[in-house]
């Protein structure tokens, strides 16, 4: 990070963790203000290879003055889309150092979302335009599960980049944080379960997301017992299997000891997290000092301070579970699973409530697609690039336990009851079923991938245009009854009753063939929202 990118907060005073009411050191009335508590985003060479500064202990360098050298045409690479043609941006909702948050409003339906502008003006670093390409993808990825924020879509005009997503009403977990002073054992214990489902989901899907922090935590609405919602994935990345991380990111407070020390792996979410816990117990950060050094030093030597009030009269169960989640050792630190079925956690209240899985809710949807659909979605999975299937492949491989390359139906029911899915053993088996294609008894990689891939991927035209091109082989802009049969032959998948299903199913205008426009309303169709899981 040849220049850390400070990713405070600007409508809250720099000083706002300090604020916490507790004693140890009072940190209101430290004066003058230790430096703000920023994320950093990264810097990285081209090559792609992140280098760090030569020692995290070191203040940060002030940021270069943007040099003018670096501006780009485009970020997201496709042609610029005015944000205010669908939507009708609002009032500011909140900002950090890259987007400012509006509310907004889509024109057609009246509904309200949160729409968060990048100024390309701000995008001047190397990375930058990866680094927001990135952020969408993994939202992407993501979205359909119930504590992480729904993404709805990607602007791009001459000034900004909007990315257009689920409003979270209730504001920011921080805020409530504030508002509260400290948690009951209760409610502490109920929040930070949602915090590490959505961990633990992040790791299973193949994102680590570097930035946990009160913040990044919105609540859906206002209500006492909102859901937790999880935003800005502008510091995540997708898990690369023994890739040892070196780039320093994250919030002083929430940064584990490994990160500074410039070797680290997903195990960084359950520490942040653990501060998390730690403050909504006692209202102050477990590592605190009044400079940035003075953080580090605190955390590099970890002593947690179980004594001061509240903490006497905090169960120990409690505090058996901090002490858990803020263990230097990463490899001795409690898995976000692990936490999941934590007494503490687990407790009286434990719920039974199943938790959405966007892997679940992608599989049923492409059990109810005729074959037509699923070649066509297999003909696009095969194309997408390997930085598009990162996330996927990683959780190929996390449910792969056995390395073979393909999933079997044991592993597929481990895998999903790991997530929380209370499948019966007959619906396992359907979705089983249902994604492999081939019907040679086990999901492969490619299997896994059509089935799962998100609408995003499918919904691009030149992904459909090509999936269309591959049927019509004669290009005569038709698929004709001639073709569907021979690709559907080619894979083991077609007889007469099948395309006669398929054509009525598809072919609106009734001359017997798939035009390019019902091609695109068949793919396009039956992606609801993803549905509640049981
Ligand atoms: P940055 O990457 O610049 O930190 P964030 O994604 O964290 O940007 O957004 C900045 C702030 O905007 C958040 O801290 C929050 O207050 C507000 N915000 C972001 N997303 C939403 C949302 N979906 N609904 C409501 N407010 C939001
Ligand atoms: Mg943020």
């Amino acid at each position: 990070m040849g220049a850390c990118c400070g990713k405070g907060k600007e409508t809250r005073p720099a000083s706002n963790v300090y604020s916490y009411q507790r004693p140890r050191p009072p940190p209101q009335a430290v004066k003058p203000s230790p430096p703000p508590p920023t994320s950093y985003r990264p810097e990285a060479p081209p090559t792609g290879t992140r280098h760090s500064p030569p020692s995290p202990l070191k203040p940060n360098p002030p940021v270069p003055s943007p040099k003018p050298a670096l501006t780009y045409d485009t970020i997201l690479d496709k042609p610029f889309d005015d944000v205010r043609r669908n939507y009708t941006l609002g009032k500011e909702l909140g900002r950090g150092q890259f987007g400012v948050t509006y509310l907004c409003t889509e024109n057609s339906t009246g509904h309200s979302y949160a729409c968060k502008s990048i100024s390309k003006r701000k995008l001047v670093h190397k990375n930058d335009k990866e680094d927001t390409k990135r952020e969408i993808q993994i939202m992407q990825h993501l979205s359909g599960q119930s504590n992480i924020v729904e993404f709805k879509g990607a602007y791009e005009d001459k000034n900004s980049v909007h990315l257009v997503m689920e409003l979270c009403a209730g504001g920011e977990l921080f805020d409530r944080i504030i508002a509260k002073g400290h948690y009951t054992e209760r409610a502490a214990s109920s929040i930070c379960r949602d915090i590490v489902n959505v961990v633990n989901i992040c790791h299973f899907m193949g994102v680590m997301h570097r930035d946990l922090k009160p913040e990044n935590f919105l609540l859906a609405t206002k209500d006492e017992d909102a859901l937790l919602k999880t935003t800005d994935f502008g510091l995540s990345v997708f898990i690369e299997e023994g890739k040892v991380y070196r780039d320093i990111v994250g919030s002083a407070y929430y940064v584990a000891p490994e990160v500074l020390k410039r070797s680290y792996g997903k195990e960084i979410d359950i520490w942040s997290a653990g501060v998390i816990l730690y403050i909504l117990l006692s209202g102050v950060p477990p590592f605190w000092a009044e400079t940035e050094k003075g953080i580090f030093d605190a955390i590099l030597k970890g002593d947690i301070d179980f004594v001061s009030e509240p903490w006497p009269s905090i169960s120990s169960s409690a505090k058996d579970l901090v002490r858990k989640m803020l263990t230097q050792d990463p490899r001795k630190r409690i898995t976000s699973a692990q936490v999941l079925e934590h007494p503490w956690i687990k407790g009286g209240e434990a719920s039974d409530k199943p938790i959405d899985s966007a892997v679940l809710s992608r599989m049923k949807q492409f059990r109810a697609m005729n074959k037509l659909k699923k070649l066509a979605l297999k003909v696009i999975a095969e194309s997408l690039s390997e930085e598009e299937i990162k996330g996927l492949k990683q959780m190929f491989s996390n449910l792969d336990t056995d390395k073979s390359g393909s999933i079997t139906y044991e592993e597929l029911k481990t895998g999903l009851a790991r997530l929380g899915s209370k499948l019966s053993e007959a619906e396992v088996k359907q979705l089983m079923d249902a994604a492999d294609v081939d019907g040679n008894g086990t999901i492969d990689y490619i299997e896994f991938i059509t089935a799962t891939m998100h609408r995003h991927k499918l919904e691009r035209d030149e992904n459909l245009y090509s999936a269309f091109q591959y049927f019509d082989k004669d290009d005569s802009g038709f698929i004709t009854r001639d073709e569907l049969e021979t690709a559907l032959e080619e894979h083991g998948m077609g007889d007469a009753a099948t395309i006669k299903e398929i054509i009525s199913e598809v072919d609106a205008d009734n001359d017997g063939r798939i035009n390019y426009e019902e091609f695109c309303a068949m793919m396009r169709s039956g992606f609801q929202q993803p549905a509640k899981i049981i």
